[in-house]
This record gives structure tokens, C-alpha cells and sequence, in this order.
């Protein structure tokens, strides 16, 4: 059989069985609507709130402060969005990074059309936001500070607490995009000192389309969606019961091995990066060299297109991602590895590796093996590579 091996975790991830089988009844005997007052819907209705309750423990949030969304995106919208409408009095500027996953770069640039202004925070080469440029960016109409918890593209993953801090300072709201970092690490929204937070089950072993965001209490927010009463008429519609009470099983696995994973996918991505640094010359890392997530690594292989690597890797059954998956098939450089002034060659040569508990270290040694001679192959056509 044909060796497959997927190492694209940062653009989703398999449920886990176990978070099947927990979801499965809520599909059948247990299919109640949530809002409905009989036996069935009382049903639902615990599974729902018991859902919440584990997650806002895994959180250090309270159950009242979890609201339930169709995923990362819609939670990255509510925040940006909700959080502009609601104060809009007070301001109309944003601040976020030039790094940001599109769900909240687009929300912005959409809000701009309303006539809101943002402001785009510059990165260093590793991918970290300047703290004196967010202090400086901090203005009388600033409403919220939108700033990513770990990058999907590099995974650079950024002082929250420090920068939420100059925030607060400043009564502003500050806002994290957690989607990678979930699951991954320890969050804790009290640490971190945010005031919302966005996170999706599919990147943590749960299913597709459901996600979370993180209210504090007393955080005012204009809703998306109008509708029904449900997540305390923050967000209308009926809950997808299945999804959330897989979301919250998904975190619980998350956690309950959480400092072994880290370390043996850490120990998995130092393995392959040693090894394939050995073998083929001329490769670079982008990235924070030790502030990043443990499972990914983008590497720039020098001379050869990120997308001829991909789809000799296919070939052989390995599935990676040039840059952010939700850009792959556009000719644009990644707005990631420019913002980091990533070269213009080298951020087209990028391929993201993130590896997940599939992974084992037979897979770091295949790759190892194959890769070396895909790049040989390609760089002694390539007219741009010289030794
Ligand atoms: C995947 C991702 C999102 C979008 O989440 P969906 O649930 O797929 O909508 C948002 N932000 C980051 C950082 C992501 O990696």
C-alpha cells in the first residue's frame, strides 16, 4: 500500500475517534433541539451546557463567558466586527497585525468601508509585534486590539499578555485569534489577560464548522446574526449540539496529554529539521526560532517554488502547504513572510510543515529520505539556483 502521511495540521486535522463516539448520539436518540422544553430538548440542553462548562474550565473562563460559533472565522468576526459596532460611539479605530489570518485582516478592511480606521502593526523578522509600536498606535478613538495568539503560517507565537496589558492600560479592548494555540498550549484567558478569544475545533482534533469565542463579562458587543435568544442572543440560530459536545471532548483529550504531546512533537520537528538541514543546503527557517507553537516548521528551500516541492512531495504521498493553506492556488507571496521582509524568492520557495498525533518518527525518517531528491531534482532545473 502506498505510504500516505499527512503533515498539514495547521489547515485541519482528523476528529478524533473518541470525539466521534461522544458526538454520534447527539446526532440520533439524543437529537433535540436545545430550545425546546420537552425530554428531547432538555437533553440537548444539558449536553450543551456541559459542553460550555468544559470548556470554560479548560479556558479558566466562566461557562457564562463561552459562546458558540460556526468556527474560527465566525468568531474572528464577531470580535472585530461586534466590538467596532457596539462602541462605536466612542471610536472608530482598530488596531491589529500585518499577520493576522485573514478572517480578521478581511473583517477590518471590511469595517474600513464603514468608514472605521486600522491600523496594521508591523512584525520583526521572526514574526513578533513591536510592543512600543502598539503602544504608540493607542489612540483616544481606539476601540480594540485584534492580535493573534500563534501564527498558522510560521507559528511565531506572540506576548498576549504583555500586549493586552498596554491595552487595558488604555481601557481598550484587546481580542486574540487562539485557533492554532488551542489545544496545542496551555490557555488560560486570565493569564493571557484578553478580553475575547477566538478558538475552532477542527484544528484540535474535533470536527469541522463549530468554534468558540470568549467573552469576558461586561464587554460590549453587537451580534452577527439576529434571530432566536441562543448564546444569550449573542449569537442566533440553533446550537449544533453534535459539533459543541465534540468540540468540548476534543479539548478534554487535548489536555489530558497536552505537555507530552508538546514535547514529542517538538522533539519530532527538531528531529526532521536537523536532519533535512544535514541533507540539502541552503534552507531557511521562518519563524521565531524557540516562541513558536512545537508542531510547525516553514522552511524556505532556495531556488525551487514551494509548489513543485508540494506536488513532488504528493507524489509520494505527503501532504504539506506552501504558506497558509487559504492562499494556496493564488500567485501572491504569503502576506506573512512579507510582513516578517521575508525575500520575495525565498517566501515563494516556503513550505509549511505542521505535524500532528499522527505523526510518528518514522514518518520525520521517509521524508527525510525523499525529500532531498526532490529538491536535487528540481534546483538542477531550477534557472535561479546556483550553489
Ligand atoms: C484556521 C484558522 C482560522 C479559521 O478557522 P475556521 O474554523 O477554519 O473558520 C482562523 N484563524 C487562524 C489562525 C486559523 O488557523
Amino acid at each position: 500500500m502506498e505510504r500516505k502521511i499527512y503533515l498539514d495540521h495547521n489547515a485541519t486535522t482528523p476528529v478524533h475517534p473518541e470525539v466521534l463516539e461522544a458526538m454520534l448520539p447527539f446526532y440520533q436518540e439524543g437529537f433535540g433541539n436545545a430550545s425546546s422544553i420537552h425530554s428531547f430538548g432538555r437533553e440537548a440542553k444539558v449536553a450543551l451546557e456541559e459542553s460550555r462548562e468544559k470548556v470554560a474550565k479548560f479556558l479558566n473562563a466562566d461557562p457564562l463567558e463561552i459562546y458558540f460559533t460556526s468556527g474560527g472565522t465566525e468568531s474572528d468576526n464577531l470580535a472585530v466586527k461586534g466590538v467596532a459596532w457596539a462602541n462605536k460611539k466612542k471610536g472608530n479605530h482598530i488596531i491589529t497585525s500585518q499577520i493576522e489570518h485573514h478572517a480578521v485582516l478581511e473583517s477590518c478592511k471590511f469595517l474600513e468601508k464603514e468608514g472605521y480606521e486600522t491600523t496594521y502593526l508591523p512584525v520583526d523578522k521572526y514574526g513578533l509585534v513591536d510592543h512600543d509600536e502598539l503602544k504608540k498606535s493607542i489612540k483616544r478613538e481606539t476601540v480594540l486590539v485584534s492580535i493573534m495568539h500563534a501564527n498558522n503560517e510560521v507559528g511565531t507565537i506572540q506576548p498576549i499578555a504583555e500586549l493586552a496589558g498596554l491595552a487595558k492600560e488604555k481601557g481598550v479592548y484587546f481580542h486574540t485569534d487562539a485557533v492554532q494555540s488551542t489545544g496545542k498550549m496551555k490557555i488560560d484567558v486570565n493569564e493571557l489577560n484578553v478580553d475575547m478569544l477566538s478558538l475552532s475545533a477542527h484544528k484540535f482534533y474535533g470536527p469541522k464548522g463549530v468554534g468558540a469565542l470568549y467573552i469576558r463579562r461586561g464587554v460590549r458587543l453587537t451580534p452577527l446574526a439576529h434571530g432566536g435568544h441562543h448564546e444569550k442572543s449573542r449569537r442566533a440560530g440553533t446550537e449544533n449540539v453534535p459539533g459543541i459536545v465534540g468540540l468540548a471532548k476534543a479539548l478534554e483529550i487535548a489536555h489530558s496529554d497536552m505537555q507530552e504531546e508538546e514535547r514529542r512533537l517538538k522533539s519530532l520537528t527538531e528531529t526532521f529539521f536537523k536532519k533535512v538541514t544535514e541533507r540539502i543546503p541552503d534552507i531557511f527557517l521562518n519563524g521565531h526560532p524557540v516562541l513558536r507553537i512545537p508542531n510547525t516548521l516553514n522552511l524556505s528551500f532556495k531556488g525551487v517554488e514551494g509548489e513543485s516541492i508540494i506536488l513532488n512531495l504528493d507524489l509520494k504521498g505527503i501532504g504539506v502547504a506552501s504558506g497558509s493553506a487559504c492562499t494556496s492556488g493564488s500567485l501572491e507571496p504569503s502576506h506573512v513572510l512579507s510582513a516578517m521582509r521575508v525575500p520575495g524568492d525565498l517566501a515563494q520557495s516556503s513550505l509549511r510543515f505542521s505535524f500532528g498525533r499522527s505523526n510518528t518518527v518514522d514518518d520525520v525518517a521517509y521524508v527525510v529520505e525523499v525529500l532531498p531528491e526532490i529538491i536535487s531534482k528540481l534546483r538542477a532545473m531550477s534557472p535561479i539556483y546556483q550553489k
